[in-house]
């Protein structure tokens, strides 16, 4: 057995809104843990690859200080890392590997309804509550505004009404508890969705192989969820329209059908989303016995 220092360590949150689709992404890609529900760490049974349950804050630092290999967390934290490191004179020692497609929000600037703002100018000399005050930070320096920031690690969309600032800098996905406290956005920061980092230390072969077959199998699970296989008949002479209906597919297969002179069996990928709209306007086209399956896996 591998030692524990050969073993993958990938860093994801403990409970939250990412932690669910962060462990059904990694499962996907043919991890099996064992999950116990007070514990820390998760154990891959198939595979030397273990997971750290943490705070979605600790994550980019556990990747900096190579505690961890990998971590999957919002690009808002990551960011916000980033420039804290930044500002202390050290360079973040991870790199972003890539975005996942899920836990997307926003890092969004609010005033309570009726609030005057035509642009950053209006921030000048306000108090804005966040908890992400090295992001703010830096897009009032960037703006070249002086406003002061008050620190508020939660519910920081109640600090107007408790008189304790003037706008609020939150994450923001579809706005609903802003409404209900009476807050309205004047401008977005940050467009934020989990994402997957990598410690920049060296590896080493075995463990920097693990990890290049982790990405590639995780690619493949991105590039399949919209994916699907479409199987269609058609008149070999409509197969040009044909081909040109068919959402992000590549060169499709096409095979001779038994006993017919000029129908053909067309097989093919598609990357993008199939409608039932896709389907009426392939059938208008000439095509029959349409079939759409789902793609599970896919290595190119
Ligand atoms: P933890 O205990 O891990 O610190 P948390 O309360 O900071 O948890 P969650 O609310 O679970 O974190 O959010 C985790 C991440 O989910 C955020 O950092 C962000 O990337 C993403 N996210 C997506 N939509 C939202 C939203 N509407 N509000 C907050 N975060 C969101
Ligand atoms: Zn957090």
């Amino acid at each position: 057995m591998e030692s524990q220092a050969q073993r993958v360590k990938i860093a994801v949150q403990k409970s939250g809104r990412l932690t669910e689709h962060s462990i059904d992404l990694l499962q996907r890609c043919g991890l099996k843990i064992t999950r116990s529900k007070d514990s820390l760490f998760c154990y891959g049974e198939n595979m030397p690859v273990d997971l750290l349950l943490v705070r979605d804050d600790d994550i980019p630092q556990l990747v900096a200080d190579d505690i961890c290999d990998m971590g999957i967390c919002g690009l808002n934290i990551v960011e916000e890392t980033r420039l804290k490191l930044a500002a202390s004179g050290t360079n973040a020692l991870f790199k972003q590997v890539f975005e996942l497609d899920f836990g997307h929000c926003r890092l969004a600037l609010a005033g309570p309804k009726g609030t005057h703002f035509d642009g950053p100018d209006s921030l000048k000399n306000k108090r804005i509550a966040t908890s992400y005050t090295n992001l703010l930070r830096n897009y009032l320096k960037l703006n070249s505004i002086s406003a002061e920031i008050v620190y508020f690690s939660g519910a920081v969309e109640i600090t107007p009404q408790l008189g304790k600032a003037d706008f609020v800098c939150d994450l923001v996905s579809t706005g609903s508890t802003l409404a209900a406290n009476g807050l309205v956005e004047v401008a977005t920061l940050l467009e934020s969705e989990a994402i997957i980092i990598q410690t920049q230390a060296p590896l080493g072969d075995a463990k920097q192989g693990l990890v290049d077959r982790l990405l590639q199998r995780l690619d493949g699970v991105l590039q399949v969820r919209e994916s699907k296989y479409i199987m269609l008949h058609a008149p070999r002479h409509a197969l040009l329209e044909i081909q040109a209906l068919l959402p992000g597919a590549e060169a499709p297969t096409v095979l001779p059908l038994e006993g017919t002179d000029d129908r053909v069996a067309v097989h093919a990928v598609c990357r993008e989303t199939v409608f039932w709209e896709t389907l009426e306007n392939l059938k208008a086209a000439g095509a029959s016995s349409l079939l759409v399956l789902p793609v599970e896996k896919m290595l190119a």
